[in-house]
């Protein structure tokens, strides 16, 4: 009942109430499930909520300021959680469990010699005061939206490592330590992936079973951290040299968890510092080849990034207890960096220098997803750097689901009907999500056609008003095909046929495809001939400017993105549909003028 208690309540859309309705008919069980999800959708803050999704924060037991700081209870400590700070000892309440794991007391304060061992911490009273003495470097997504950051194959790879995880083929080296191996550009290069110390940047890599169940271990969200470790990344002359420094309230920020009321300080620092190590504890090797200029190269057993010091803040209370009121991190980026994050290489072409555009909604909406939409955060997370090389990209739909749910669940959905079809609502619904965040999915009306779409994708025309809803649905009923027939016997076969077009991108990402097609124009125009700019005519007709844009190797879209038309304007005026105004016949000979298809 609790649902129905708050105003937001009242907002609850149609289709939020259906979903309600089905699950709770269905599956009693799903009904707790569906509240939450509901609770959430309007807006809910009920503590009940708040306490069945987050779990209650780990015990932890702190050092007083009456302390001797006699050493004696550092070792004894199971999890190494008593730290030194600054020449003073402090418990780390994000490692310190209580000793759970032990029958006995807790080892600091058997341990302890005086008569004030440490105590149990309790919630800390009164605000979190911003201790940071540090110059931190300068604040991500300054125009509220997004952030240059750096997007090299090396980044690709790591982030779908930290995004897809145990779904990847990983399997031991011949020195017994687990390992990833991908060929890239026909297999003229590859990068291998192995996890270590994130802390010891000389450590040697984990063996199967520790890297195992490291991986285990793991969420999608690591691959945020990692992406914001890119975006600061690129702020820096020669990252392979020089640090950034970021606090917990700037990642916070970036990731919209200073909204989360229902997390305490602890929690959220305990989480961020989780989350800061997991990209710091992937190792690489890369073999890279000759392109153009760029020498061959090989990289062994680098780190993607080095996590220099993770520095706590810490304040006393009244009763000599220390607590945990913020962390900064000091990060490099590994030797990548050198090669492709280069500016100064870039310019004597012996180095690449490659960036693109991150979208900080992306961050938001894979930490408020991550939990029930593990497949959609990983599709986002790989279309970010996929849709970054053109609209024209072959995507199928046995590559998302190969993303989204790795290789053997798609293979043993091929053999088994019930895991089909438990990955068939997952995909359809983790599209949806992609759909909600903005990334449309255009169906290929050959391959994709209707009568195998997702639902949602259907019910989309449904009007709101009740009595052209019931005109929807008799309509309906009256087609050969009607939305509530089962779906085709072989929608999994022809699935596994079926691509899209491409994906309609969100306005952050349009900034994206932009500036690979001016990129791309660029390049192109700069193979132009004098000979040949001075041979401009007054018009062109819809064959030639096919012919020139052909020439300069571009797509409809680059030429649409670039003088800021429609894709579907340009594919008129090649076809002769639509007439060109002399002011687009300017702009058209501006762009593609030079070329000799062009006269
Ligand atoms: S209570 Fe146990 S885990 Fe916590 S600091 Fe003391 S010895 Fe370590
Ligand atoms: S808590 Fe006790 S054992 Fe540990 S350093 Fe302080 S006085 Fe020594």
């Amino acid at each position: 009942m609790f649902l129905f208690t708050n105003k937001a309540s009242t907002k609850l859309s149609s289709s939020s109430l259906c979903l309600f309705f089905l699950v709770s008919l269905s599956k009693p069980k799903g009904v707790l499930a569906c509240s939450i999800a509901l609770s959430l959708h309007v807006g809910c803050k009920s503590r009940l909520v708040s306490l069945i999704i987050n779990p209650i924060d780990p015990m932890a037991h702190t050092i007083t300021t009456l302390c001797t700081q006699c050493g004696d209870c550092v070792p004894q400590c199971p999890k190494d959680a008593i730290k030194n700070n600054d020449g003073e000892l402090w418990i780390d309440p994000t490692l310190c469990d209580d000793c759970q794991d032990n029958d006995n007391a807790p080892q600091c304060v058997t341990i302890c010699s005086t008569n004030h061992p440490p105590t149990p911490l309790k919630a800390k009273k009164g605000r979190y005061k911003a201790t940071q003495k540090e110059i931190l470097s300068p604040n991500l997504f300054m125009n509220g939206k997004s952030n240059a950051f750096a997007s090299s194959i090396a980044v690709w790879e790591a982030c779908n490592v930290l995004a897809q995880r145990q779904s990847l083929p990983w399997k031991p080296d011949s020195q017994g330590k687990l390992c990833y191996e991908r060929q890239v550009n026909g297999g003229r290069g590859t990068i291998k992936f192995r996890l270590a110390d994130p802390l010891d940047s000389n450590a040697p890599a984990f063996d199967s079973e520790a890297a195992h169940a490291e991986l285990t271990k793991w969420d999608v969200r690591a691959a945020c951290l990692h992406l914001i470790f890119a975006a600061h990344a690129i702020a820096l002359e020669r990252p392979w040299e020089e640090e950034f420094t970021i606090s917990d309230r700037q990642l916070e920020t970036y990731l919209g968890l200073e909204k989360r009321k229902d997390l305490s300080k602890l929690a959220k620092l305990t989480l961020i510092k989780e989350l800061v190590q997991q990209p710091c504890k992937l190792q690489m090797d890369i073999s890279w080849f000759q392109q153009g200029r760029v020498p061959s190269f090989a990289l062994e057993q680098s780190r993607l990034w080095h996590l220099l010091e993770i520095r706590p803040h810490l304040q006393a209370d009244e009763t000599g207890s220390k607590h945990l009121t913020g962390l900064t991190f000091k990060i490099r980026a590994g030797a990548w960096s050198k090669y492709f994050l280069n500016r100064q290489g870039a310019r004597t072409s012996t180095a690449f220098y490659q960036y693109s555009s991150l979208p900080q909604s992306l961050l938001r909406t894979v930490f408020s997803s991550w939990q029930q939409h593990d497949g959609a955060c990983r599709m986002l997370l790989w279309l970010l750097f996929k849709t970054k090389m053109g609209n024209e990209q072959r995507l199928t739909v046995p590559t998302l689901m190969r993303i989204a749910y790795g290789e053997n669940r798609v293979l043993q959905a091929s053999l088994q009907r019930e895991e089909r079809k438990r990955l068939l609502r997952s995909f359809e619904s983790d599209l949806e999500v992609l759909q909600h965040y903005g990334l449309k999915p255009v169906f290929d009306p050959v391959t994709y056609p209707s009568d195998i779409q997702p639902l949602w994708v259907k019910l989309a025309d449904l009007p709101d008003d009740a009595e052209a809803a019931l005109e929807f649905w008799i309509n309906d009923g009256s087609n050969q095909n009607r939305l509530t027939d089962a779906a085709p016997r072989n929608k999994w076969n022809r699935l596994m046929q079926a691509r899209f077009l491409c994906f309609e991108l969100p306005t952050g990402w349009e900034a994206q495809a932009t500036q690979s097609a001016k990129k791309k124009l660029r390049k192109a125009q700069r193979k132009e001939t004098t000979q040949q700019q001075s041979d401009r005519v007054a018009a062109l007709s819809g064959q030639q400017i096919t012919a020139a844009r052909k020439n300069l190797q571009l797509s409809q879209r680059d030429l649409a993105n670039y003088i800021g038309k429609s894709q579907s304007w340009v594919r008129d005026i090649e076809s002769g549909r639509l007439q060109v105004s002399s002011k687009d016949q300017q702009l058209l000979l501006k762009v593609l003028g030079g070329t000799p298809s062009a006269r």
